[in-house]
């Protein structure tokens, strides 16, 4: 079966029993060859705005009570209306959304998962997952085999029951692994995650090995961001030598992955140069739109406007601010290539002027430092 598309000015199809599965007709498929999602959206919004890929978060409960988590004990628990996640996904359709992230929270306990996997997969959207994996259950794994995920990405907290417990609050530890294990016998896409903190740092070299012998790819991250509700949640950040070394590792890891898409150079001085409200946006867990995870102060209420309306808004408040530069950026900066400065992490005065923040310029450039020193 094939779902028909058209986005802009292209037509194609997507085939929902394969990850991808995007179809082209045979002259196009002769000059262009995608190897991966991000240069087909490229493609089609090379003339166009469009909300080609959407990350959604479909509930802020979960399974597990991560001490660092950002939205876990710092949000109201709440679940997306299923009803408004239908219609929504008919309105993707319309809008010329590719490619849409579930994920929460825990997107496999919102009581509509698979229900709301499948409209996406049938609608012709192509869909990842992200997930901690302890509550997979037989019918996802039903619905995965019939429209597989492009990935699933997995988050593993700890290298025994004991460490699993330490972080999530829960023995959950052989569990996750079992399922993991089922998933990629089953041949599905799977990326394996941890966020590198004071609670995980030690369990890193075993969940690396234990993915390595696997041949399961691994992602780890030391950025930790603060609660939701403003609660600061630095002290499970690693400091100094620890964070750089995690830091390190994570390039090094992201590198390594097939699909990455975290090393692109970009101006760090232009607001938005990141691709927000250009090629997508972000969906909050209480049904508002917002640029991305960490801009959430603009949002735009997806229980009052539809699909179209919302991203239009968010497009109109982003393009009023691309012309923005952010000041004090040193353009000989040696972290330039490293650097991630956006105006989520730039201070903005009352007259809206974004200028650099100084503790992260310090704390990128003794990243690149050791990085230089060290390769
Ligand atoms: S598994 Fe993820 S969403 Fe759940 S508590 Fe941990 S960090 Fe938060
Ligand atoms: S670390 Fe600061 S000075 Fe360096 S490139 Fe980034 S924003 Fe510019």
């Amino acid at each position: 079966m094939l779902v028909h598309r058209h986005i802009g000015n292209v037509d194609f199809a997507i085939d929902p029993s394969q990850p991808v599965g995007i179809c082209l007709k045979t002259n196009e498929n002769d000059r262009l060859k995608f190897s991966n999602i991000k240069a087909f959206i490229d493609w089609i919004i090379a003339r166009a705005r469009m909300p080609a890929t959407l990350q959604w978060e479909l509930l802020s409960v979960c399974n597990f009570k991560c001490r660092f988590c950002y939205m876990v004990g710092h949000t109201e628990p709440t679940i997306f209306s299923s009803e408004r996640a239908f219609k929504l996904i008919d309105e993707f359709v319309d809008a010329g959304v590719v490619q849409v992230i579930l994920t929460g929270g825990e997107c496999l306990i919102h009581p509509n998962f698979t229900a709301i996997y499948e409209k996406l997969r049938l609608a012709g959207i192509i869909v990842s997952v992200f997930t901690n994996l302890e509550k997979l259950t037989a019918e996802h794994i039903e619905i995965f085999k019939r429209y597989p995920p492009y990935v699933i990405e997995v988050s593993i907290y700890g290298h025994d029951e004991d460490s699993y417990e330490r972080v999530t609050g829960r023995r959950a530890f052989n569990q996750v692994l079992h399922n993991i294990e089922i998933l990629r016998d089953y041949g599905f896409n799977l990326l394996c995650k941890t966020p590198i903190t004071t609670l995980t740092h030690n369990s890193i070299d075993w969940i690396y090995n234990w993915c390595q012998n696997r041949n399961l790819e691994y992602l780890a991250d030391p950025s930790i961001k603060d609660g939701l509700d403003g609660d600061d949640l630095s002290d499970f950040s690693l400091k100094f030598e620890e964070y750089y070394a995690a830091e390190k590792l994570r390039l090094h890891l992201a590198k390594n992955l097939i699909n990455s898409t975290n090393l692109e150079n970009r101006d760090p001085s232009r607001v938005f140069s990141c691709g927000v409200g250009k090629v997508g946006a972000y969906i909050n867990y209480d049904a508002t739109l917002s640029p991305c995870s960490s801009i959430r102060n603009q949002r735009f209420n997806l229980m009052e406007l539809s699909f179209a309306d919302a991203w239009q808004q968010l497009v109109n408040n982003i393009q009023a601010q691309e012309n923005l530069v952010i000041s004090g950026c040193n353009p000989n900066c040696s972290a330039r290539s490293i650097c991630k400065m956006c105006p989520a992490v730039a201070f903005r005065d009352e007259e809206g002027n974004y200028r650099v923040n100084p503790a992260y310029c310090e704390r990128q450039i003794a990243l690149a430092k050791v990085l230089a020193i060290s390769s």
